[in-house]
């Protein structure tokens, strides 16, 4: 079994999920008493979020890369940014290391592909849904990408920042995010994705008529999967 390196604490609320399926993941594939082999390097959100704020990419790029960089020192095969949005400097981050960085996107344009998507929505940070970086991946797979409007995206990224990546979970921001989930079926989406690895903690139990793509339990599981070389 190969070894992961996860960089969390982006926010750590979700790295914990990760932590969890991976492990359930090898689980289910192994069976008995088998576990993933893990290295977690986990980051200070605070310091990452103010470069996000400033636009300072190139210092997140390096604390970002300087972490990758120690986690394949100390044996990972692999690495596995828990965050969608700072795939925004994941070619960067990539030219820190040999192992390979498992995007995000790009495994989630593989679950689109495979559930035959040819339109989604995005919901996400502002970053996420309203930058080339994330959406250019689905796109470059063939996918129409469609992301709410100024105001939904402005409330959408107030909920992650203000109460998600701070374990707040409110039944008033599930109704406004299945809320937003409906405009985007409304505009002609056949899914959506839930491209922020917090958003999963405030709806991935609901029952929607849409499809929800949960990132982070996609990129979790295929992590597992590469680690057992599937
Ligand atoms: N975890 C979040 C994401 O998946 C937001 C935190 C961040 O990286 O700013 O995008």
């Amino acid at each position: 079994m190969k070894t992961i390196g996860l960089i969390g604490g982006i926010s750590w609320e979700s790295t914990v999920t990760y932590y969890q399926v991976i492990n359930r993941t090898i689980e289910e594939k192994l069976g008995g008493l088998h576990s993933a082999k893990i290295l977690l390097y986990s980051v200070d959100f605070d310091e990452i979020e103010c470069y996000q704020a400033n636009n300072e990419r190139e210092k997140s790029a390096e604390v970002l890369g300087l972490a990758s960089l120690r986690l394949q020192c100390a044996g990972a095969d692999c690495i596995v940014i828990c965050t969608n949005t700072m795939h925004k400097v994941a070619p960067q981050i990539q030219l820190f290391i040999s192992v390979p960085l498992l995007h995000i996107a790009e495994m989630t344009a593989e679950e689109l592909k495979k559930a035959s998507i040819a339109k989604v929505g995005l919901i996400g940070t502002k970053y996420t849904m309203t930058e080339d970086f994330y959406r250019g991946k689905i796109e470059k797979a063939g996918i129409e990408v469609v992301v709410p409007d100024e105001q939904d995206v402005a409330y959408v990224n107030h909920v992650i920042y203000d109460e998600l990546c701070r374990g707040k979970i409110y039944q008033e921001s599930r109704d406004g995010f299945l809320n937003v989930i409906s405009k985007l079926h409304a505009a002609g989406a056949q899914g959506v994705i839930l491209g922020c690895t917090e958003i999963g903690l405030l709806v991935g139990d609901a029952k929607t008529t849409i499809l929800l793509f949960d990132t982070t339990l996609i990129h979790a599981r295929k992590a597992a999967l590469f680690a057992l070389g599937k």
